[in-house]
């Protein structure tokens, strides 16, 4: 009833005052607090940064009995607890890392009704005797972290996830809320089927990060253009390098130390104390640059975090708006700055092909990859491109803090190039029964007799030296464009480049192609004088 809801808000506001310091709350915050409090389930999409641990915390404060949190970032939840008793909320957590005597005290805790909030691991809760101490408790609320982890098509599946489903069924009465940054509509749907919530009401909120200047430069020598990009913009700020492989992790913070950049590596080759100490650091101190493969950042609640770099194309837009997104959790104006080549079309196409996973699987992949491509081609706004793939709209046609908005990138009629370019895959294959790599090709365009060319004798083709108007950077444009928009496609371990379907089609005149000139020099000199 009415005067129910309203107590209920009354109550959750006060908690917010009493408990937490804030005044008001945050978008859709009240609106959740009020749904779970009332006993409704509920799927939260916000960025990050956004306030979704509230959004469990007071409804656990508010209903009697203990709210139960299940995250994957076990190395999250003693720092969690402790800033939860900091404010006097009875908090404890039960994990892995912990020896048997701080478990029981814990136990006892929550069988005595002494815990507002209790954090769990998922794989907790495959195990009986977990389940067991549960039932003999009070419980007010189950909160779902990183509720995506239970996408088996993420890029963070958990397989721990999939047996979150029993909550709704042995406590059909105790509210869920899941809760998740990341939200395509195919991970939507899928959290809401595979936690069993049918009934729970959807809140989503935009996913616009306006303070985040989204920007994609050709990759040229990268290390060098991240150093320019960081003490030209960035200097002594907070931030994170993500690189895909830890040996460039470890080199690109020997380089970035070399040439006085504080930073230090983050990747699971090293040990967990090196890990957490660097982590610490980083939530601690001023201005430390982390450079980590993927493995970093989630569930960090770093503020100031002032930049986000990319070294490597990331495997999914999901995965790049999740990184990016642990910039700028301010509010203040950050930037998510990303060096992208032909090299990384290349050989991501060959991961797909190469790894695991069934033909279901790699089709996936290649989707997510083809949506993230589209990302670092398109010649209009990144940010609608972005939202737009999580569903949502851009605020405006030209957000005017992206590098496409704010130098907008030349197009040209790259028709005669592609032909040129797939001319010369087909020579090799046709006359010669060959197949070769993106590097060969470019050379033969170019006329360049090299060592491999004259081995190959592939001086004497017709097609040698016919690409001479453009430069090498050119044609590695010109290569890594067809490649993205699926007119040339790669091929087994070395990465042989091959024709697809559509290659026909701008063979045969029917097909023109629009390629862009990336201003990256232009683009530096905007967000300068801005
Ligand atoms: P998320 O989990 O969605 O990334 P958090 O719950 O960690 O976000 O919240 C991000 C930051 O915003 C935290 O520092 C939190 O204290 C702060 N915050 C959340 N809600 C409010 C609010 N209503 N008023 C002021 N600050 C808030
Ligand atoms: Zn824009």
């Amino acid at each position: 009833g009415g005067t129910q809801t309203r107590t209920a808000e009354t109550e959750a506001l006060r908690t917010l005052h009493r408990v937490f310091g804030y005044d008001a709350f945050r978008g859709a915050q009240g609106e959740v607090i009020e749904h779970v409090v009332a006993g409704g389930d509920a799927v939260v999409l916000m960025p990050t940064g956004g306030g979704k641990s509230l959004c469990y915390q007071i409804p656990a404060l508010v209903r009697p009995g203990t709210g139960v949190v299940v995250s994957p970032l076990i190395a999250l939840m003693q720092d969690q607890v402790d800033a939860l008793r900091a404010l006097g909320v009875r908090a404890g957590f039960i994990n892995s890392t912990q020896d048997f005597d701080e478990r029981r005290t814990v136990e006892a805790e929550l069988l005595a009704g002494e815990l507002d909030l209790l954090y769990l691991a998922p794989e907790r809760l495959r195990v009986e005797a977990t389940l067991d101490l549960l039932s003999r408790a009070k419980i007010s609320v189950f909160a779902i972290d990183e509720a995506h982890c239970v996408a088996q098509w993420g890029h963070d599946f958990r397989p721990d996830y999939l047996a979150l489903s029993l909550l709704g069924e042995r406590w059909a009465d105790v509210p869920r809320i899941a809760l998740t940054a990341t939200a395509t509509d195919a991970t939507h749907r899928e959290i809401t089927q595979r936690l069993g919530m049918p009934d729970a009401r959807h809140f989503v909120a935009s996913f616009d990060r306006p303070n985040i200047q989204y920007r994609i430069v050709p990759k040229n020598d990268p290390k060098k253009q991240l150093l320019a990009f960081l003490k030209e913009e960035h200097d002594g700020d907070a931030g994170i390098v993500y690189c895909l492989s830890r040996a460039s992790v470890d080199k690109t913070a020997q380089y970035l130390s070399d040439n006085g950049v504080q930073a230090v590596p983050y990747h699971a080759g090293l040990d967990g104390g090196t890990r957490a100490l660097h982590q610490s650091r980083f939530l601690r101190e001023e201005g430390l640059v982390v450079v980590a493969t993927i493995a970093f950042g989630m569930g960090i609640d770093k503020p100031d975090v002032r930049f986000v770099a990319h070294l490597d194309l990331p495997k999914s837009v999901e995965g790049y708006y999740q990184e990016t997104g642990r910039a700028g959790r301010d509010g203040m104006p950050s930037t998510a700055w990303m060096a992208y080549g032909l090299q990384d079309v290349v050989q991501q196409r060959k991961m797909i092909q190469g790894g695991e996973g069934d033909e279901a699987f790699r089709r996936r992949a290649a989707a997510h990859l083809d949506a993230m491509l589209a990302l670092c081609e398109t010649a209009s706004c990144r940010r609608a491109q972005l939202l737009g793939y999580f569903g949502q709209e851009a605020p405006a046609a030209n957000c005017g803090n992206c590098d496409t908005c704010l130098t907008p990138p030349q197009t040209w009629d790259g028709t005669v190039a592609a032909q040129k370019a797939l001319s010369t895959v087909v020579r090799l294959q046709r006359e010669r029964n060959q197949k070769f790599g993106a590097g060969q090709i470019i050379d033969i365009l170019l006329g360049r007799r090299t060592a491999k060319v004259i081995q190959f004798d592939h001086d004497a083709l017709s097609v040698f030296g016919i690409g001479e108007d453009l430069s090498e950077p050119q044609w590695r444009g010109v290569v890594r464009q067809l490649l993205a928009q699926g007119l040339l496609a790669v091929e087994g371990e070395y990465g042989t480049l091959v024709l697809t379907e559509a290659s026909g089609e701008v063979l045969g005149g029917r097909r023109e192609v629009r390629m862009r000139t990336e201003p990256e020099k232009a683009v530096r000199a905007a967000s300068r004088s801005a």
